[in-house]
């Protein structure tokens, strides 16, 4: 006879079979309930649990739209997010950036191409929320003075909608947001990590919530709802080399706080499925100089200016021109699973001039003097007065690269590239000094989560929203698919702080 199926069953089964969660058993299920607390230390009408773009997003929103408000963050600064860590990259449609460079966009065809990026695995329904609310997010982040970006379209993107900040990271939209919270006198409970989720099972109904530490524990009732923006997984290798054993020493970056460990708590006290967990946007540009730690190489920036890819065999893998995500993949294939970035000291010192040294390296603590230090190692940069002494010295064939270099010089010679179908030539390979640099697989950013609706609000064990409980930015799962598209997850976090503060306060939103 099947057993019928309430919370507690898919509590149970849920826990006895991970694969339901798409987890390890990673996340025990309690089957206890999760009564009120006798008193609350704190009444509010939105509680938010995280304080990086999304959380911070949310809890001036829902002020503006006249809750009162609490914040809740393990972290103890709002810099030490993986907004402050980002690029800097910000994806919007109907923004008015957009609007002044003439594109003709809609937030369909933005879910289009994130879907189509996304090999088919995003979810449409909130994946159109966020299209449809994030041209309004961005001009609001405009209007209260972020720092005018640049234009920069991003490859994917059939039509061009990402700005990227000039600081190339994410503390201009940290900097916006902590003003506007100070401004309201929106306080940040840090060092406060979510301990408990009160829910009325019988009501399907969120109550508020128990954060702290292992001295303090604070409760909150939140008349209107909670709304979890706790981010996601990177801030712990371990993590994400449990969901994705094939990342287990890849170079991993996020917000220290971020290990999922919100997602256990919810889980537990809601039983709320878990999705896309295995999903991770895996950049083929670490310069992994220790283990699991290393600034990110713009390969893509010395591509430009004519730079080539290589395999330890020094043999073109891949069409370097591709989205880097989409380079991921065939590098990871490789004897080595690295890759190599071949380029003249004159491709060299041209992309150095188009771009700060910071940009290049995707940190503005690596200047030239740093690269220098690093050459000197000859660990993971070198430098050769010939392309065999540079092979030899990072350990790909010399004899393979030769080949592929003279075979490379005739395909720009033709105009064709017939093996991979890059379409950008930039001259010849030729020059007389040259630098290689060996190229790991670099994650910042996870893309599993807490299921969602189109209202972003969680959906409990039985595909239902659950009353009371929302989520925001890189907590929730499936936005992306199985890959990221550039300024997505940045212009999600944002839009997905505005739509639920607004949402719960009775603002407008698009849905
Ligand atoms: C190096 C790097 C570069 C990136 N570049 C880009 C880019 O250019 N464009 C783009 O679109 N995306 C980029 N991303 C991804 C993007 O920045 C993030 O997805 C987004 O900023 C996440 O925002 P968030 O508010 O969800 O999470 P975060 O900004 O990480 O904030 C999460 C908050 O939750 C708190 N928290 C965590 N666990 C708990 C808990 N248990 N209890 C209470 N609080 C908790 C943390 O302390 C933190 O304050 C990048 C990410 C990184 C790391």
């Amino acid at each position: 006879m099947t057993e019928k199926m309430n919370r507690r069953n898919f509590l149970r089964v849920a826990a006895a079979a991970p694969a339901t969660l798409g987890a390890g058993s990673v996340f025990a299920a309690s089957t206890s309930g999760t009564p009120a607390p006798a008193h609350w230390d704190y009444e509010a009408d939105v509680v938010v649990i995280g304080c990086g773009a999304a959380g911070l997003m949310a809890a001036v929103q829902a002020f503006d739209g006249g809750a009162k408000v609490v914040v809740f963050d393990k972290g103890m600064s709002p810099y030490h997010t993986s907004t402050r860590l980002n690029g800097g990259c910000f994806a919007a449609v109907g923004s008015r950036i957009q609007k002044e460079h003439g594109v003709k966009d809609s937030p369909e065809a933005f879910v289009d191409n994130m879907s189509a990026y996304g090999d088919g695995m995003t979810l449409r329904e909130p994946a159109l929320t966020y299209a449809r609310n994030s041209g309004a997010a961005f001009d609001w982040m405009v209007d209260h003075g972020l720092a005018p970006g640049m234009w920069q379209p991003y490859n994917g993107h059939t039509n061009p909608r990402t700005v990227r900040q000039k600081t190339y990271n994410g503390k201009d939209y940290i900097d916006v947001l902590v003003r506007e919270c100070n401004k309201r006198g929106i306080k940040i409970h840090h060092d406060r990590a979510l301990q408990k989720v009160f829910y009325d099972e019988k009501a399907n109904r969120v109550l508020g919530v128990a954060c702290g530490n292992c001295k303090v524990t604070e409760t909150a009732h939140a008349a209107k709802g909670v709304i979890l923006a706790t981010g996601g997984l990177t801030g712990s290798p371990t993590e994400v080399g449990k969901w994705s054993p094939v990342l287990s020493d890849a170079v991993t970056i996020g917000g220290g706080a971020n290990n999922g460990d919100a997602m256990r708590v919810v889980i537990r006290d809601v039983g709320t499925p878990i999705t896309h967990m295995q999903y991770f946007a895996e950049y083929p540009d670490a310069l992994a100089t220790g283990p699991g730690r290393g600034p990110q190489i713009r390969y893509q920036y010395f591509v430009d200016e004519g730079a080539m890819l290589v395999n330890k065999e020094g043999k073109r893998f891949v069409n370097e021109s591709l989205a880097p995500t989409l380079i991921s993949p065939s590098m990871e294939r490789n004897s080595d699973k690295s890759m190599y970035l071949l380029m003249t000291t004159d491709q060299f010192e041209r992309a150095t001039k188009k771009y700060p040294f910071g940009a290049l390296l995707s940190s503005p603590q690596w200047t030239r003097a740093r690269w220098d230090t690093e050459l000197a190692k000859g660990r993971v940069i070198v430098q050769g007065n010939t392309i065999e002494e540079a092979a030899k010295k990072i350990g790909v064939d010399p004899k393979g690269l030769l080949d592929q270099v003279a075979e490379w010089n005739q395909t720009v010679a033709s105009g064709r590239d017939l093996k991979f179908g890059r379409t950008k030539f930039a001259g010849k390979f030729e020059g007389t000094h040259f630098f290689m640099a060996k190229i790991n697989v670099w994650v910042c950013l996870s893309m599993g989560g807490f299921k969602v609706d189109k209202h972003l609000q969680v959906l409990g064990w039985n595909d239902q929203p659950v009353g009371g409980l929302y989520a925001a930015g890189e907590t929730v799962g499936g936005i992306h698919g199985a890959h990221y598209l550039g300024g997505d997850a940045c212009g999600f976090a944002h839009t997905s702080g505005y739509v639920t503060g607004r949402l719960l306060t009775g603002q407008k939103v698009v849905i």
